[in-house]
């Protein structure tokens, strides 16, 4: 603080009088502030002052103050310190106290006390730092050999101390840079001195004195710290023994390990964690960020819960695949026969993954687009993902996204955070182990958004081919290559994926399948497979094909195949029963033959009592023999069928009628249903509906009520004001779904044409399309899905809109050669055909009208 320098402090001073230690110029302290006069002193002179004089002050030492302002006040030491006030902290715990810092500027004798109250003010004056004091030299020898003493026990001093200590090492700089006259005062404060040593110095005002009186207590300071290295040295000796002998330690397991040991163990894996970091493969600018981290790491206490984080950071750097990778092995004709034995069907999806590798294979840097399939749930597109990697020969790491709402899922926390950790994708690569695996980023459409930010956003620097190469995560916090990672996504519907992120992305659908496909599916893979998974082979079970398909039918209805992989694997289970006590029974008529002929007849009698399998499907036949699963066996394992073909049931009565839907996990059937009753022509609608679909009624009805007369339909009492006297109920079940969309229209008009005229809809027939209210149909998406829902109901005949006529050409040609296709362009086309016989007007009517 200005120690070389001559100082001017004010003729007066406020003062601060303290009992405890004592301040000596060129040293800072730190004192209780609490009785009431120096409460009042920092109060009004200090936290109220504005100048840099009004933070001067005269701290006296040795003298307690009163507990009351009231009490006299004491004799005061007669010389003090004038000092800075540097900082003020206030508190209230346990009493209210200011704690103040101070840093002593020079000495100073009080003159005469000008007042007491509410503090002490005093004239004074300065006693060294003065112009006079710094100049003016007694005799420049003898000065000049006690200062030269006083110097080299300093030194000797401070050279003694851990100089690794950052603090240690600046006094060491500071003895050499400080003008001698200012060390004795401030090697007092450093040095081990009691409080009536400092007092002596602080008295010695001539600076020949205070050389004299802290030469001793240095050299007793010195003597000190010898005589503790020496009763420390045995046990460094120690130490060194225990170090030499340790690989011996290690293996003979002597348990006791010291707190040495350990550090110097943890050294070591530091050394070895930067040797790691030196030979791995990082990148520049990642490297460097290492190296400053465990420079840090190094000078970090263990117990510092930041030594954990970096440690943490350290080894995920060094384990991350920076540039190590699998080689592509990629002949296009195998990956054709490897998509063709895994997936049956799906030429479509197969054909576009086919084309992709073949680009990939030509080019390999290839920046290509990121292929996203869009279909119900078990249709397969986790495992074409799967195949894909497997053909390539590369790893494969899928990466779950629904219901991730948080983007520091995808791009890490940052390392602030306590138990930050790296996002999905740094984690999935740290997994995998190599830099080009593929990431099958499952279920794009779940992604969530809350308020710690879109995860969507952060996956738009993923997979954008452009920017890739330098993904930052914001743990890593240096940039990782991903544009090796071949990024293949999935989603049940692109309508819930963010727009921006669907425009990186090749959509490809993956519709549901065929009744015939599924069937396929089941007997090429499925059943092997679960027979494999169960311990059964072909021998022991059969399962017919017209057994598959009861299941598809009667005891499944989706559009994939993950039910019905479950359906079958409850098959193998209870065959698996039956096997193993079959082979049970084989065993023991074998120990029967050796002797014991009583038991083999007990045996006998039991497998003729029937069984939970056998009793109706006489499965009880010789565990040798295949195991047959016909309607009966699956009605004992899967219970009673828990789809009936209803259609017809339902179709029974006028007002209801059969449409088409498109949901997220497939195409389905809907029957709507109207009603009316007596009421004020009030229009109730049911079952979730959103506001298209209200829409859609409200022209159904609009339409059918200007078209009455032309169809001659009627209200109960015979009126063609068909909401006369009447109100309608519409109902589209199951009730709980939510639903929505214009394609309800035509269904919506056939139900209540056939309310209105009494006449019921064909029960083979399934439709879909928009309506205007001119009564034409528009065209509608999911085409595909809605006519395999419809066959897989058991429909014969379709109407869809004219213009949905091209999307027919996807459908399998057995599929619709099944099926019967209306083609309708307005709703007098769809009505023809909904009902027997047309729905044309009747010419009976017009001659009626001709008569009136
Ligand atoms: P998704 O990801 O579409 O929900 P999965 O890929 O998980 O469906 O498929 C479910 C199961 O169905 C898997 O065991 C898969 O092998 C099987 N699977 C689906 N489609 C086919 C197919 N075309 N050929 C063979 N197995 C299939």
């Amino acid at each position: 603080m200005a120690a070389g320098s001559a100082i001017q402090i004010p003729s007066r001073l406020p003062l601060l009088l303290t009992h405890e230690g004592v301040l000596l110029p060129g040293s800072t302290m730190r004192t209780s502030v609490d009785s009431p006069r120096n409460m009042q002193l920092v109060r009004s002179r200090l936290l109220k002052g504005t100048s840099l004089r009004s933070t001067i002050i005269g701290v006296i030492p040795n003298t307690s103050d009163p507990t009351s302002d009231c009490d006299d006040l004491p004799s005061l030491h007669r010389i003090g310190t004038a000092a800075l006030a540097v900082q003020v902290v206030g508190s209230n715990w346990p009493k209210p106290h200011y704690t103040l810092l101070v840093t002593g500027l020079c000495r100073f004798q009080i003159l005469q006390l000008l007042k007491e109250k509410p503090y002490p003010v005093a004239e004074v004056e300065q006693l060294d730092r003065l112009e006079q004091f710094t100049n003016q030299h007694k005799s420049e020898e003898e000065l000049g050999e006690l200062s030269e003493q006083f110097y080299k026990y300093a030194v000797q001093l401070v050279e003694m101390l851990d100089m690794s200590v950052p603090a240690v090492a600046k006094l060491r700089r500071l003895l050499d840079n400080l003008p001698r006259e200012a060390l004795p005062d401030i090697l007092t404060s450093i040095i081990r001195t009691s409080n009536q040593e400092k007092l002596q110095i602080l008295d010695a005002v001539r600076l020949e004195e205070r050389f004299k009186m802290t030469i001793p207590l240095l050299v007793r300071q010195i003597e000190g710290l010898k005589l503790l290295q020496k009763t420390r040295k045995p046990k460094q000796d120690d130490d060194k023994r225990v170090v030499a002998i340790r690989p011996n330690r290690r293996i003979s397991h002597i348990p006791s390990t010291t707190e040495d040991e350990e550090e110097e163990e943890d050294h070591d894996d530091v050394v070895m964690l930067e040797k790691k970091i030196r030979t791995s493969s990082m990148s520049e600018q990642a490297l460097k960020v290492c190296l400053k981290e465990i420079k840090r790491l190094k000078k970090m206490p263990q117990s510092m819960p930041e030594y954990a984080l970096t440690r943490n950071y350290l080894e995920l750097m060094v384990e991350l695949p920076w540039n190590k990778s699998t080689k592509d092995r990629l002949e296009i004709r195998a990956a054709r026969i490897l998509l063709d034995n895994d997936h049956y069907a799906m030429e479509k999806l197969k054909k576009r993954v086919l084309e992709y590798l073949a680009v990939r294979q030509l080019k390999n840097n290839l920046k290509g687009p990121i292929l996203c399939f869009v279909g119900p749930p078990g249709v397969g597109k986790t495992s074409v993902g799967r195949s894909i990697a497997k053909t390539l020969g590369r790893e494969f790491h899928r990466i779950a996204l629904g219901g991730v709402c948080d983007q520091s899922d995808i791009r890490g926390h940052r390392r602030t955070y306590v138990g930050s950790m790296p996002g999905r994708i740094i984690n999935g690569l740290k997994t995998v182990g190599v830099n080009n695996p593929v990431f099958l980023l499952d279920e794009v459409d779940k992604l969530g958004k809350s308020l710690q930010g879109d995860p969507a956003a952060a996956l738009l620097e993923v997979l954008d081919p452009e920017q890739n190469h330098s993904f930052t995560d914001h743990y890593l916090n240096v940039a990782f290559d991903l544009s090796q990672v071949l990024f293949i996504a999935t989603a049940n519907t692109t309508a819930t994926i963010p727009p921006a992120l669907l425009d990186r992305m090749e959509i490809i659908q993956v519709p549901g399948y065929t009744q015939e496909e599924k069937i396929e599916i089941a007997h090429r893979h499925l059943i092997p497979k679960q027979l494999e998974q169960h311990g059964l082979t072909p021998q022991q079970i059969q399962i017919p094909q017209v057994t598959t398909l009861d299941i598809i039918t009667r005891y499944t209805r989706e559009a994939g195949v993950r039910s019905l992989d479950r359906k079958l694997g409850a098959i193998c289970r209870a065959v698996a029963v039956k096997v193993a006590e079959g082979q049970h029974k084989e065993t023991k008529p074998d120990r029967a033959e050796v002797g014991e002929g009583e038991d083999c007849k007990e045996h006998v009698t039991e497998d003729a009592k029937p069984e939970s399998i056998s009793d109706t499907a006489d499965l009880a036949l010789p565990p040798e023999m295949p195991i047959l699963i016909d309607f009966h066996a699956l009605k004992d394992i899967l219970g009673p069928p828990m789809y009936e073909m209803e259609v017809s049931e339902r179709l029974s009565q006028p007002g209801v009628a059969i449409g088409l839907a498109w949901t997220p996990l497939g195409g389905e059937i809907m029957f709507v249903e109207a009603s009316r009753m007596d009421g004020e022509g009030q229009l109730t609608l049911t079952g979730q509906l959103g506001d298209v679909m209200k829409e859609s009624a409200h022209l159904a009805i609009s339409w059918l009520r200007s078209n009455a007369k032309r169809y001659q339909l009627t209200n109960a009492s015979g009126s063609f004001d068909l909401l006369d006297n009447t109100d309608i109920h519409l109902h589209f079940p199951a009730g709980a779904v939510t639903k929505d969309g214009p394609s309800a229209g035509v269904t919506i008009v056939t139900c209540l044409a056939s309310l209105f005229s009494g006449r019921l809809v064909c029960s083979d027939v399934a439709m879909t399309g928009e309506i205007t209210l001119r009564g034409l149909v528009l065209p509608v998406g999911g085409i595909k899905d809605k006519v395999l829902a419809a066959h897989r109901a058991g429909l014969k005949r379709i109407i869809i809109p004219r213009r949905n006529e091209k999307d027919l050409e996807e459908i399998a040609v057995n599929v619709r050669q099944d099926l019967t296709f209306v083609m309708a362009s307005c709703l007098d086309e769809v009505l023809n055909a909904a009902f027997d016989g047309g729905f044309a007007v009747k010419p009976r009517v017009e001659r009626l009208n001709s008569k009136l």
